[in-house]
């Protein structure tokens, strides 16, 4: 039944299909919220909606990720181009964070979030030693493709993915019927998406229930200054470096704000960029016009390894724990930081608290107690669903920036402000 027959339709369902899906998620967040702050911890018994939803999320990235990149490496034939297309997103994805982190520690020196703050009850957390630059980087080779796939190892897939794709452009005629196999497939696989999406309005306000249910005011308001410093920074980040680079490359920042709506709410909900990669993808190819091609390349790449949000809250987190603990910052230690909160955020997983594991490698960087990051255990799951959202835009804002450059962008998709991610039908 296609979503115009649906608007049509007299009655609460043709109702609620002719709102627009993002303020479908509005307005599951917001009564989330109120649900949660009013039942406490009951709300909780909502949660399996939530959980089914991100399942259902889950279940797309691996095939998602995997078709569309073949298609994008297949649609960009010239490996120049794709040389070309993976040095602008890494350089812009490197440029961000820094910028990123830079906001957190102006804002963790300004705000002060640590000061008066006491650091009773907490217990020291180990920390996790860090996997060395090579045997990353030689562990990013699958030796068995369909096991990567199986234990959802996106950057695995994401190389053989993009073996693949080369191989199939190199294949000549037996190339050019994979590739049609594979362009058919992934029109499937975004309409499952589509069909997952319609359920988000529901996961989200399950999500969010459970989540405002779970940690009462009571648990915040301590530790309201780090909370109200990440919130501030992400808005700021957003605000600043990706609406001014849009801005600077004439792309109208609120026009692209209100495209990744859908992704930055699932993003919020959820706590994990790579759950939400699929929402991501529909956003940028659906309302904004990011092509296929560079959609299927930068996304995927994004939601492994660009975290400007978890970069954020590491400086944020860092300058806290120092003031909690008295401990006197160097210029020095303010190198490593951004250094090594660069390093953290690309290798933390776009998984649910993952950002607060690697902030014990920032703060040993510099020698400051692993105590802290039990003071900010407590209270991550809030700070992780802004930092999510944000490291979620500003993969759909590298991406908007890249396509505009190849030529890539869709301005007529761009500029009619359609919710078209909400739409069943093609
Ligand atoms: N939850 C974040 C993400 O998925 C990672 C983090 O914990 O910072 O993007």
């Amino acid at each position: 039944m296609s979503q115009d027959v649906l608007k049509k339709k007299p009655g609460p369902l043709g109702a609620w299909n002719a709102i627009p899906l993002w303020q479908k998620i509005m307005i599951g967040l917001v009564l989330g919220l109120i649900v949660g702050l009013v039942f406490g911890k009951s709300a909780g018994v909502i949660k399996p909606i939530g959980t089914a939803f991100i399942s259902g999320i889950k279940m797309l990235i691996v095939p998602l990720v995997f078709v569309s990149l073949v298609t994008g490496v297949t649609s960009m034939r010239d490996p120049a181009k794709m040389g070309r297309v993976g040095i602008k997103t890494i350089g812009l994805y490197l440029l961000t964070t820094a910028a990123a982190i830079t906001i957190g520690l102006v804002l963790g020196t300004v705000m002060a979030p640590g000061a008066g703050v006491s650091m009773e009850a907490a217990k020291a957390v180990a920390p996790k030693a860090p996997p060395s630059l090579v045997s990353t980087l030689v562990g990013l080779i699958p030796t068995n493709p369909i096991a990567a796939m199986s234990n959802g190892n996106v950057l695995q897939v994401i190389v053989f993915a993009i073996l693949f794709g080369l191989a199939i452009n190199m294949s000549g005629k037996a190339g050019e019927k994979v590739r049609d196999a594979f362009e058919s497939l992934a029109e499937v696989i975004y309409k499952l998406t589509g069909i997952v999406i319609w359920f988000a309005p529901f996961g989200v306000f399950a999500l969010m229930a459970w989540t405002a249910g779970t940690y009462g005011l009571d648990l915040l308001l301590p530790l309201a200054m780090v909370i109200l410093a990440v919130y501030l920074g992400c808005v700021l980040h957003a605000f600043l470096v990706y609406g001014g680079a849009l801005w600077a490359a004439g792309i109208n920042p609120l026009r692209f704000f209100k495209g990744i709506a859908e992704a930055a709410a699932v993003a919020f909900t959820t706590t994990s960029s790579s759950g939400t990669l699929p929402v991501t993808m529909s956003c940028a190819q659906k309302n904004i016009g990011v092509s296929q091609g560079v959609s299927g390349f930068v996304l995927p790449l994004g939601a492994t390894i660009n975290m400007d949000g978890t970069a954020l809250y590491q400086g944020v987190c860092a300058l806290f724990v120092a003031q909690v603990f008295g401990v006197q910052l160097s210029p020095g230690d303010y190198v490593t930081i951004i250094l090594t909160a660069t390093l953290a955020s690309i290798g933390t997983a776009g998984v649910p608290g993952a950002g607060l594991i690697m902030l014990s490698l920032v703060l040993s960087s510099v020698g400051l107690p692993l105590e802290g990051v039990a003071i900010i255990a407590g209270i991550d799951r809030v700070l992780d669903m802004a930092r999510t959202s944000l490291n979620v835009i500003g993969d759909g804002m590298v991406a908007t920036l890249v396509a505009k450059s190849e030529g890539e962008l869709d301005m007529a998709v761009f500029n009619s402000g359609r919710d078209a991610v909400g739409e069943l039908e093609a």
